[in-house]
């Protein structure tokens, strides 16, 4: 079903594509262009203003085929941490990383790449789908500032997925972005007795 040659091709190009947070420009119109040409009509939203970026948030809607029902989201983040100036992706023996001197910026390219193989496979064989609505954000690495100035008025959808963690085999049900943390507490028994989190 899903054609992974096509997506370990997608993901070299966009792996190819240094998107640091606030320098998103590059990979914004990467995407905005691959994403028209699925059938999405594209909307900017005001963040890039707001927070002096190159980018703001993309958001990018696909009517419905076949199927009529509420919008469903994907989401992802299109900015990485950094190093990624000057990235080269590695593609060997069925792994990717980076030639060393760079983060891959896989972190969320993954999410971006499953996206877009989502959306190509339901076009190729013609399965009957709702409205998507992809949501692509920027500066999520420096505390998900593209998120909190996201455009919520531009916003159809109330169900949704955000494809940004490792791993396929979890899901996390609520509290996209949240930290956790676990730790324990030091004491005597009778003063301490049950461990916080
Ligand atoms: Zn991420």
């Amino acid at each position: 079903m899903i054609n992974k040659k096509r997506l370990a091709e997608e993901f070299i190009r966009q792996a190819a594509i240094a998107s640091p947070s606030f320098r998103e420009g590059e990979i914004s119109r990467y995407l905005i262009e691959r994403l028209e040409a699925l059938g999405a009509e594209i909307v900017m939203d005001d963040t890039a203003g707001e927070i002096g970026g190159e980018s703001g948030n993309l958001i990018a809607y696909f009517p419905a085929s076949g199927r009529e029902c509420e919008p469903f989201m994907l989401s992802a983040h299109m900015d990485t941490v950094e190093p990624v100036d000057g990235v080269v992706p590695v593609f060997k023996d069925g792994v990717f990383t980076s030639q060393g001197d760079t983060v891959l910026g896989a972190d969320d390219k993954a999410g971006l790449c499953e996206i877009i193989e989502a959306i190509s496979v339901l076009k190729d064989q013609q399965i009957p789908h709702g409205p998507i609505e992809v949501v692509i954000t920027v500066c999520e690495e420096i505390g998900l500032l593209g998120a909190k100035h996201l455009d919520l008025s531009r916003i159809r959808s109330r169900r949704g997925l955000a494809l940004d963690t490792n791993g396929v085999d979890r899901v996390i049900g609520s509290r996209v972005g949240a930290l956790g943390h676990r730790g324990g507490c030091e004491g005597d028994q009778q003063n301490a007795p049950r461990p916080c989190r």
